[in-house]
């Protein structure tokens, strides 16, 4: 019989502080223990005992909360239990992944969480060759990460059969849907048996996503563990007012700041994240774009060099960044806001990672005030505005100018509004690309010893009003 979700047990204890109190497998304690977990996380205690006693569950939870260990070691603990071999052209455990880099990163949880157990795993999504991934599967695997549209490829070819899952994850589900693989999603649960534990995780729960969980969840738990605010709450955020046809040069600026260890700078297209890296290298300043368009292998580059510290800035969109589990993310600059209020909350959570500090700096344009506004909104949180520096507050038809070299004291004053002709013309999704003269001022921008107001976000004693 199925609940409302508003019916649903939510669970707020909180929950056994050991992973050896959960009665997990030796092999699966000693690998975490290799992993350096000491504690569950808030996720973990509340979830894996509830998952391993066989519940549905549905959390409301976002990457950074160590969502994936709480599925991952009770799916563990359960195949290891069952003494049947999974047979060809099947598997047992099932994990849907909107994204290629997500599923790439549960599966290589799944592989340092399974330790010395004999469990298979094997990652599926589209981008890559067919035929590996059909050999792979031929053999029979325990656990299966997967992107839906290659899923379903591979079923149709019948490289792969689904009536032998016992337990289906839909990790990131409102990203799924926002993705539009709804269909898919429900051509592939209807390829499954009816008797299996569905765990569903989503970091927001809006009506879609409370409708699937009805729909595909038996009597779930739900835990809630990190509310938006929560996350948002440990994050040092600010935002600077400055002109579309400015950002660059701010970007720029901030980033010789070697206070700005690794930095994920935030577009919302795929072509305005080339662009701010093309931008960058011609200020002398390494980095690499990761989005939809680039290949696998590109991606996977970019993502092995910024995790190894190899290259310092990293450009992404929000559809490329999710699950992005990098740590020790010093800055998110969220170079363009985002139109999608929660796309915000997931940004500035790619640092503050696993409970450390980290900060968010938005660069808003006049366009992108209302986007600020609906972020407030849904965090409940108001930015404090930094004042952009002086230089970069002149008209944008203004002449070129050389950023201050020696520190200023912090402006208390706004921007100022700019011309409305020109707000007119940029509109919020296409910032205009710089002009000749622009280019000419980010080349020749030094900021070597940057002005106080850019040691971004050390303080928030600049705060001020500067929304309209
Ligand atoms: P996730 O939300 O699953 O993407 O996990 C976020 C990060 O937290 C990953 O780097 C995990 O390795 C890490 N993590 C997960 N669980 C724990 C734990 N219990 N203790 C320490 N780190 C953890």
């Amino acid at each position: 019989m199925r609940r409302a979700l508003a019916d649903l047990l939510i669970l707020k204890d909180p929950g056994l502080s050991n992973f050896s109190d959960f009665g997990l497998l030796p092999p699966i304690l000693d690998a975490l223990a290799a992993e350096g977990y000491d504690n569950p996380t808030p996720i973990q205690s509340q979830a894996i005992p509830q998952v391993l006693a066989g519940r549905d569950l549905c959390g409301i939870a976002q990457t950074g909360t160590g969502k994936t260990a709480a599925f991952a070691l009770p799916i563990l603990q359960r195949l290891a239990g069952e003494t049947t071999r999974t047979p060809r052209g099947t598997c047992r455990a099932l994990v849907l992944s909107p994204t290629r880099e997500l599923a790439s990163q549960i599966a290589q949880s799944f592989r340092s969480y399974r330790g010395r157990l004999p469990l298979s795993t094997a990652v599926v999504f589209g981008g890559v060759p067919l035929g590996p991934q059909q050999r792979q599967l031929a053999a029979g695997v325990d656990i299966l990460v997967a992107t839906p549209g290659r899923l379903l490829d591979l079923i149709d070819r019948r490289a792969l059969e689904l009536s032998g899952i016992r337990v289906l994850v839909l990790d990131e589900a409102d990203r799924m849907l926002d993705l539009g693989f709804i269909h898919a999603l429900k051509r592939i649960v209807r390829l499954l048996p009816k008797q299996r534990q569905t765990l569903l995780f989503s970091a927001t729960m809006p009506k879609t996503i409370a409708a699937l969980s009805e729909e595909y969840l038996t009597d779930p738990v739900k835990v809630v563990v990190t509310p938006p605010a929560t996350t948002v709450e440990r994050v040092d955020q600010t935002v600077t007012f400055v002109p579309a046809e400015r950002k660059r040069e701010l970007l720029a600026t901030i980033l010789r700041d070697p206070d700005f260890a690794r930095v994920l700078v935030f577009t919302r297209t795929k072509h305005g994240a080339d662009r701010v890296v093309r931008h960058l290298s011609q200020a002398g300043i390494d980095s690499a774009a990761i989005h939809g368009n680039k290949s696998q292998p590109q991606r996977e580059r970019a993502l092995a060099g910024f995790r190894a510290g190899h290259t310092r800035v990293l450009v992404a969109t929000d559809i490329a960044s999710r699950g992005i589990d990098v740590e020790g993310v010093s800055h998110v600059v969220n170079f363009e806001l985002p139109n999608v209020p929660e796309d915000y909350v997931h940004r500035i959570g790619r640092t503050a990672r696993a409970g450390a500090a980290g900060s968010a700096i938005s660069f808003c344009s006049d366009e992108e005030k209302p986007y600020l506004r609906d972020i407030e909104k849904l965090t409940r949180v108001a930015i404090p505005a930094l004042p952009a520096p002086a230089a970069l507050r002149i008209a944008a038809s203004g002449p070129p100018v050389r950023l201050p070299e020696r520190p200023s004291p912090p402006s208390t004053r706004p921007a100022p509004a700019q011309p409305r002709s020109r707000r007119q013309r940029n509109g919020p999704r296409r910032p205009n690309p710089a002009s000749a003269g622009n280019r000419q001022r980010n080349e020749t921008a030094d900021a070597g010893s940057l002005p106080a107001f850019l040691r971004f976000p050390r303080g928030k004693s600049t705060v001020h009003s500067a929304r309209s």
